[in-house]
């Protein structure tokens, strides 16, 4: 039997920066995990790391996580974060009013940001279409990732401050004493804590069931190709959002570039029903076909590269998805001693080294860093509907289908 003081369950970048932070209270951490570390959705997204969200509270988050992995790149050693800016686009004038907003909000988050022409924003994302654009804004202290290196700094911060690990153990029960939850088993070995994390990714309404406890989040299925083109494109290109087209670009340190789009109908993923069969490593593009045809229906009309022949590969995988698109942490509404750490939905990667320090605050001081308002799992409490997993994996579905906004009318992607 394995004994600490918080047992993490999920080792994908939300439960690995958790377990960082709380170490780094000194706090017996262990972190147990049904695979590799950070073999889920983290293994599988793309990096995109933009501070601008959609309130100056979640913006201020995102721009501490930013500060927070900066300060463990230098304590590690590790390089993970390649600034090259991000420019959002508009072509209409709904797009361009809501480019506006976004200025107004990054101003009041204090994140740099400029309006451009559209000459400058060609010459920020070369490889981009650009007669159809009426607006540009460039955010130059913005950048990507590669999430897999962002999963092995924190487990080499980890590892430092005595976090230990426990990959290829499927957690496959809850462990309770006198009603009150104190660890769980996976394979018949028990492991203690008298509090859980629960960061199971995609599959964290399991571990919540688990307890009896009906998390309302669902697993979606997001693809995204990579181009290679020649000569390779440069680095520093800024990524690139261009959200009537529901569609993100990034750059990547080799030279590739990554697209990706938010679908109207995302593909549902029911993780615990496919059980232990299912690995994120192999999950193939098969259920994906019309997201792809969409894909890249949208991705040629910003970027005329993918008809010159350049190899393109794609990448799938599955989100946690919550009903409103924002994240589910906290004290379980139903278990005591467990901790939500979950539905991060398309943002996961880059909030995540905020989220440990909200977790450690939250497990040590029971105090919220941020306002809970859009991060509290608590904010479902009176909601009959999420009782309902039918209402659930439709809301969850309609968050993601909506998250770059409702395009016109008129448009292919609608
Ligand atoms: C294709 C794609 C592109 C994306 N692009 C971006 C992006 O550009 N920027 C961004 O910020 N985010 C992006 N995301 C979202 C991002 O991947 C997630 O928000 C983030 O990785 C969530 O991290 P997590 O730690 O919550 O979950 P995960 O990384 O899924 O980790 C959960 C862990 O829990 C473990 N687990 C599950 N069940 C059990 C069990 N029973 N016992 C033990 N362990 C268990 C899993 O093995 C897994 O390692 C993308 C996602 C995808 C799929």
């Amino acid at each position: 039997m394995e004994q600490s003081d918080v047992l993490v369950i999920g080792a994908g970048v939300a439960g690995l920066s958790t377990a960082v932070q709380l170490a780094a209270r000194g706090i017996q951490v262990s972190v147990i995990d049904r695979g590799a570390l950070g073999s889920g959705a983290t293994s599988k997204a793309s990096g995109l790391l933009g501070q601008l969200r959609g309130s100056v509270a979640a913006s201020h988050m995102m721009q501490e996580s930013l500060a927070t992995l900066l300060a463990l790149e230098a304590e590690t050693g590790r390089k993970v974060f390649t600034q090259s800016g991000s420019l959002r686009v508009a072509q209409n004038e709904a797009r361009a009013e809501e480019l506006e907003q976004s200025l107004q909000m990054a101003e009041l988050a204090g994140i740099p940001a400029e309006r451009i022409s559209i000459a400058e924003a060609s010459e920020r994302v070369p490889l981009m279409r650009s007669e159809d654009l009426v607006a540009a804004a460039y955010f130059p202290s913005d950048g990507y990732v590669s999430p897999p290196d962002v999963a092995s700094l924190y487990v080499a911060a980890g590892e430092t401050r005595g976090v230990r690990f426990f990959p290829g153990r499927p957690v496959d029960s809850l462990v309770f004493e006198g009603g009150r939850l104190i660890g769980c088993r996976s394979g018949g070995q028990e492991w203690r804590a008298p509090v859980v994390v629960n960061a199971a990714g995609p599959w964290a309404h399991q571990i919540a069931g688990m307890g009896g406890d009906p998390l309302p989040c669902a697993g979606v299925g997001h693809c995204y190709l990579t181009v290679w083109p020649e000569p390779r494109i440069d680095p520093l290109t800024a990524s690139l959002r261009d959200r009537e087209n529901r569609l993100y670009a990034r750059p990547t340190r080799e030279g590739a570039m990554h697209i990706g789009i938010y679908e109207p109908r995302p593909v549902l993923f029911d993780l615990p029903s496919l059980a232990d069969r299912f690995k994120m490593a192999d999950l193939g593009i098969e259920r994906f076909t019309e997201s792809i045809e969409l894909l890249m229906e949208l991705a040629h009309r910003r970027f005329p590269i993918l008809s010159s022949g350049a190899p393109i590969t794609y990448t799938a995988g599955v989100m946690a998805w919550s009903p409103d698109g924002h994240p589910l942490c906290g004290p379980s509404e139903q278990v005591a001693g467990l901790y939500h750490c979950a539905g991060f939905c398309g943002h996961g990667v880059m909030t995540s080294a905020a989220v440990g320090l909200l977790m450690a605050d939250l497990i040590c001081e029971g105090k919220w860093r941020h306002d809970p308002v859009e991060l509290t799992v608590g904010r479902f409490r009176d909601r009959d509907d999420v009782q309902d997993r039918a209402f659930v994996e439709h809301a969850c579905l309609h968050a993601y289908a909506t998250c770059y906004g409702v395009v016109s009318e008129d448009h292919p992607g609608r």
